[in-house]
């Protein structure tokens, strides 16, 4: 039997980050990952590099390049004709940058020497972990042990009784990515983050995208003012999207996937050629042995873990989406880097209110801390200063000035709170206000920042100086 000081269950963006951390400050390290590759075989990177975050932004940004050539290219008087859409070649291309990634991990795994055992991993207690080998290549089951575990299994699509996933008329997240033609009629099951990003890339390709969300409230987590903007956009984009519609059926036959939903009382039904499902992620303890070995569970099925991501049972510890807190691929990087170094004896820490959130649509959202209505609810006096992008220089100039930048902060000390942004590449925008919110920053230390001239960025940089009624554009 191979001892290592430690073991980590799950190769995804938390696990694979946490066993290279580990493997740096000189443990002897193992990774156990049970994740198929595109090509069907063993592959690093969990869901976000195999069939999350990359690959839905791999399509997002061809699908982008094609509606930009197809609808807003003539603006800029580039006349293009006969644009033609190789569907084959686009999710190839988004397969090459998704095996460059995996593959890139194994690198980073020798580079560091981590092990990589392929298979499943079950706990045998707190200190062995039992590996069962998969595919096509499949050894015999073995035992290592560990003097620390990290369990890093991520999560998968949640189920839904009335819409069996086949793959094929009614598909998850990960069906979504490899349709080989487009669905004239798709219909997608929550207004989410993935029913959103997802439906975006087929409407953008020439679906005809119907987004049903049970919830009255559209992207009822956003802050409402950028929430609302961003539904008129989409809109007008194409994508028809019902809220307070409740899916409670669906009838597969071999042309179309019927859909039967609730909406304002009166039973409604839709017909597709494609249905994606995106009702949200439930935590993956499959096969993990999590009850046998005494893991405390939460009532979801997550994993109950301390602010340290310690669960319940000595020398074990998990982190991602398998626990409490946002499921994004970042929040479980630096869980995973946190145990790694508190292993070691550092004092390190994450502070998850601090975690910022992205939705790929376009324009796209990002936001990090609280919504006007969660400051409302709390009974905190606060200030927010807003510059909309049809006021800046280069978002006029690139053709992108739809949207805001929100910035709100305490009325009395001035502290950030909250920063919601709605616009082009908001997801990096989004940087500069975590990084102040990091630093206990005020709008003003923003607003007394140099911004380079033009960039997105200095609408940043007027939001704070709206925030005190000084805007110099608006
Ligand atoms: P995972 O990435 O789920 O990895 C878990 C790994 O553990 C998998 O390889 C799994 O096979 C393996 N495993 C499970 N059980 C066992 C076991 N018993 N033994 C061995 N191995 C096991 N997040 C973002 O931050 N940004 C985005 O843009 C984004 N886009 C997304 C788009 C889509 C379509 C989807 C589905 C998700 C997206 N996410 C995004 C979410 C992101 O993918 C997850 O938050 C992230 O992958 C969680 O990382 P993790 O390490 O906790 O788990
Ligand atoms: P997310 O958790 O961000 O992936 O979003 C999933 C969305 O699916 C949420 O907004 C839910 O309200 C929505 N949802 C869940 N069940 C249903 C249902 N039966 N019909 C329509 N929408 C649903």
């Amino acid at each position: 039997m191979n001892n290592y000081d430690v073991v980590v269950i799950g190769a995804g963006p938390g696990g694979y980050i946490s066993a290279i951390r580990c493997a740096q400050l000189g443990f002897s390290t193992a990774c156990v990952d049970n994740g198929m590759g595109v090509d069907n075989k063993p592959a690093l990177g969990g869901t976000c590099l195999n069939t999350g975050c990359i690959p839905s932004k791999a399509l997002l940004d061809s699908s982008h390049h094609y509606a930009f050539i197809s609808k807003q290219a003539a603006d800029h008087g580039i006349n293009v004709s006969g644009v033609k859409l190789d569907i084959h070649k686009m999710i190839n291309r988004k397969n090459r940058i998704v095996q460059k990634l995996t593959r890139g991990i194994a690198g980073l795994f020798k580079k560091n020497k981590v092990d990589w055992l392929q298979g499943q991993g079950t706990l045998l207690g707190n200190d062995k972990v039992k590996v069962t080998p998969a595919g096509e290549e499949a050894g015999e089951e073995y035992t290592v042990s560990a003097r620390h575990i990290i369990i890093a299994t991520g999560s998968i699509p949640a189920r839904f009784s009335f819409a069996a996933v086949d793959q094929n008329r009614i598909v998850d997240s990960t069906g979504a990515l490899v349709f080989k033609e487009v669905p004239k009629r798709l219909g997608v099951i929550g207004a989410g983050v993935i029913g959103l990003e997802l439906g975006s890339v087929w409407s953008r390709m020439g679906s005809k995208v119907t987004i049903l969300e049970a919830l009255d409230d559209f992207l009822a987590p956003v802050d409402r003012q950028i929430a609302a903007a961003s539904e008129k956009l989409l809109a007008r984009q194409g994508l028809d999207i019902r809220l307070g519609a409740r899916v409670t059926g669906t009838g597969v036959n071999s042309r179309e996937v019927g859909v039967s939903f609730e909406q304002g009382g009166s039973k409604q039904q839709l017909n597709f050629d494609k249905l994606i499902v995106a009702v949200g992620r439930s935590p993956n303890i499959a096969g993990l042995g999590a009850e046998e070995a005494g893991l405390e569970l939460n009532e979801n099925g997550s994993i109950k873990v301390d602010e340290y991501c310690a669960t319940n049972l000595p020398n074990v510890h998990a982190i991602g989406d398998v626990v409490r807190g946002p499921m994004l691929a970042h929040k479980a990087a630096e869980e995973g880097v946190m145990v790694a170094e508190r292993l070691a004896g550092q004092k390190s820490e994450i502070n998850l209110d601090l975690v910022p959130w992205v939705i790929y649509t376009w324009p796209e959202i990002a936001w990090v801390g609280k919504t006007e209505a969660e400051l409302e609810e709390a009974g905190v006096s606060f200030r927010a200063g807003v510059f909309p992008f049809a006021a800046s220089g280069r978002a006029l100039a690139a053709g992108d000035s739809d949207g805001m930048v929100k910035i709100l902060s305490d009325a009395d000390t001035d502290q950030v709170l909250g920063v919601h942004v709605l616009g082009p590449n908001a997801s990096e925008l989004v940087a500069e206000a975590v990084l102040a919110m990091e630093f206990d920053g005020t709008s003003e230390d923003i607003a007394r920042t140099i911004h380079a001239h033009p960039t997105l960025a200095e609408a940043m940089h007027e939001a704070a100086l709206a925030n005190d009624g000084r805007a110099l554009h608006i």
